[in-house]
């Protein structure tokens, strides 16, 4: 006989803030959405490691408090005003998340850049989103200077060896000290551009408020507290390394060993002093391809997270197997930031993706908009405070993109099954993820098109386990 069904979850807890709406627009109006605020989060030891590099190199929270202070200051008197969009293509470092903690302090709008854009394309965001400083790696600015010759970029600058660019080099004889400016809730702390079926890429326009409600609702959920530590692998120009891992750790206070990018070599190696890792699914599969990912090497780890692409229920259960631990899948996007979760504890169903975090309703609708019965594959559409303000400058495509009563129209087909848990099925919208990240058809057929003797190209996805 089939074993019995395993017990329901236990209730989701309530929404974050709920009960103390006097007080929730105060606290996101300060310090950065949060991120910053050192009573409520930070270590009562500020000089606990914050971030920790292969090289052993060390920052504190009393640092990150410091070095975003200066850089915020600096910005600020150089002339940045609030609300101006400070564009940053450069490597994963230290210094690039207090270069993002420095904007959200000072109010400025922060905008990365994936390292792997082109020219022509950094030209459309540059001219899209009018930033007024530019910091980029070294080898970039002379492409960066020439597409913004005549835009509105007042400031170039680095992170990197260039001496006289060097924003580091140029502030370091700045006061490392900055009264944080209040923003709303509303204003917008991040633009990340997505990629679109047809037309340019969308800036999706996230609040400081998106940010709080999402960050605190995720780092609750999973359980994260001071002693864990993070092995933060994932790049940090994407919400999933950049908010999902960075967030979690700062709003409790944890902390994290940063590296520059995926290797399964040094995943492993690390692991035995982590006790998180956020990943694609692809991080799974290359760790199950090595010999040396034994479950000794996973002994100190409490949770491994999957999101940003379908995880195989191949690789759920070789997993399973292999460490005797259970991948928790997550689910989320740019513009909505996490929607949904397994649990922590409770029943981690393999092809799902659990149910809606606190503070987010989901609800899967027909073409007509009416609910669909459970296991009826249906358009996913979620409500709460981690659902962006709208695509900038597109105010006709932000409104074709909600409904009427305010659900977003994720593009991703769904079905709920009887005990509530989400399943992704595939997307509406014709888009092929790798390695986490988006790729439209059309991206790939109009580099094929311009080969010489191709007159026109079609291009679809097939699976693929890594
Ligand atoms: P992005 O905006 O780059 O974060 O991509 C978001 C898209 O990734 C979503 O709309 C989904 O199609 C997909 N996605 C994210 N997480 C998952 C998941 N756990 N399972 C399936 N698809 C996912």
């Amino acid at each position: 006989p089939p074993p019995p069904p395993p017990p329901p979850p236990p209730p989701p807890p309530p929404p974050p803030f709920q009960a103390e709406d006097g007080i929730r627009d105060h606290l996101l109006g300060l310090v950065g959405s949060e991120m910053c605020i050192r009573d409520r989060h930070f270590p009562a030891d500020v000089s606990s490691t914050f971030i920790e590099t292969e090289d052993n190199q060390r920052w504190s929270y009393a640092d990150l408090e410091c070095e975003s202070a200066r850089l915020a200051r600096f910005l600020t008197e150089a002339g940045v005003e609030k609300g101006e969009r400070v564009a940053v293509q450069v490597e994963k470092t230290p210094q690039a998340v207090f270069l993002y903690l420095a904007c959200l302090r000072a109010g400025f709008i922060y905008l990365p850049l994936n390292t792997a854009y082109t020219e022509s394309e950094l030209a459309y965001f540059i001219e899209n989103a009018e930033p007024a400083v530019v910091v980029c790696r070294s080898s970039s600015l002379p492409a960066f200077k020439q597409i913004g010759a005549d835009k509105k970029v007042r400031h170039f600058y680095t992170l990197d060896e260039d001496a006289e660019h060097n924003l580091l080099h140029l502030s370091e004889t700045t006061e490392p000290q900055f009264e944080t400016v209040a923003c709303n809730k509303d204003d917008v702390a991040v633009i990340l551009y997505t990629s679109g079926t047809t037309g340019r890429p969308k800036g999706a326009m996230i609040t400081h408020g998106n940010l709080a409600a999402n960050g605190l609702a995720l780092k609750d959920f999973w359980g994260f507290t001071q002693d864990d530590v993070l092995l933060h692998a994932l790049p940090i120009f994407h919400i999933h390394g950049l908010f999902v891992a960075c967030h979690c750790v700062l709003l409790s206070g944890s902390k994290m060993l940063f590296i520059p990018r995926f290797n399964a070599d040094t995943v492993i190696e690390l692991l035995p002093r982590a006790t998180v890792l956020m990943g694609v699914p692809t991080f799974y599969t290359r760790l199950l391809a090595k010999p040396a990912f034994t479950s000794e090497v996973c002994n100190n780890m409490r949770l491994f997270i999957s999101g940003s692409a379908p995880l195989l229920e191949q690789t759920f259960t070789e997993f399973q197997q292999r460490t005797g631990q259970t991948i928790l899948e997550r689910y989320g996007m740019t513009e909505t930031g996490m929607n949904t979760s397994n649990p922590l504890t409770g029943e981690r169903k393999a092809g799902t993706v659990g149910h809606p975090l606190p503070g987010v309703t989901a609800r899967i609708v027909d073409d007509a908009g009416q609910a669909v019965p459970a296991n009826t594959v249906g358009n996913l559409q979620v409500k709460g405070d981690n659902v962006f303000k709208g695509y900038w400058g597109m105010p006709d495509k932000t409104a074709e993109e909600f409904t009427p009563d305010g659900f977003f129209k994720t593009g991703d087909m769904a079905t709920l099954d009887d005990d509530g848990y989400i399943a992704i099925v595939g997307r509406g919208k014709d888009m092929v993820i790798t390695g986490g990240f988006n790729v439209y058809p059309k991206e790939i057929e109009l580099e094929i098109d311009e080969l010489d003797g191709v007159i026109e190209s079609a291009v679809i996805g097939i699976p693929h386990p890594d």
